[in-house]
């Protein structure tokens, strides 16, 4: 079962299957996505700037050409089980980060036997809205991530990894946000 969680740029798709996932314990955690600046502009826009300095500190976070990586790690799901590598924030139950901390395909991504799961076989209803967020999303963060990096570039420092940097990024995806594109997917009422 597809349930949709509509919060404009903050949406949330969540599947049923995802707890009992085909691919394994920790999911597609097991290649997790990078933050993209969209996505730290977003955190920082959300109160994460700290975080996101204290983890690019600790080593979780490593910053990219187009971003910041999330280590990976390699570990067992249970004892029996061989060493996986997946995202350094998956935890025994799921995700230990709280989405206002994670990419936005973290939130919004469904794969799509997740899409089709429905034990019954009838259709599930949310699938059409859940694959039209889906789609709105991927298009709409993809273009302003293609803005920023082009003005990332243009920065004579580039990108310095500071607070100021940070800050920079989290107004960029507040000017982006604010134009309402996203507004069909707001939070009913
Ligand atoms: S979206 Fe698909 S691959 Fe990812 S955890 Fe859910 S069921 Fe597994
Ligand atoms: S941040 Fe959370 S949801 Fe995203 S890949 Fe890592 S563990 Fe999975």
């Amino acid at each position: 079962m597809i349930r949709l969680e509509l919060s404009g740029e903050h949406t949330r798709l969540h599947s049923s299957l995802c707890s009992q996932c085909p691919q394994g314990p920790a999911g597609c955690c097991v290649s997790p996505p990078e933050l993209d600046w969209t996505d730290i502009g977003r955190i920082v826009s959300l109160g994460g700037r700290g975080w996101l300095l204290e983890q690019i500190a600790a080593g979780n976070l490593l910053p990219v050409s187009r971003g910041l990586e999330l280590r990976r790690v390699r570990r067992r799901e249970d004892r029996a089980a061989p060493r996986r590598s997946k995202c350094v924030y998956h935890g025994p139950r799921g995700c230990t980060v709280p989405a206002e901390r994670r990419a936005a395909t973290c939130n919004y991504f469904l794969c799509e036997d997740a899409f089709a799961e429905r034990a019954d076989g009838q259709a599930d209803p949310a699938s059409g809205a859940g694959r039209r967020a889906h789609a709105l999303l991927r298009e709409v963060y993809g273009r302003w991530d293609r803005e920023l990096t082009g003005a990332v570039a243009g920065r004579p420092e580039g990108p310095s990894w500071d607070a100021a940097f940070l800050d920079w990024l989290g107004a960029e995806f507040e000017r982006l946000s604010s134009a309402g594109e996203l507004a069909a997917l707001a939070a009913p009422g």
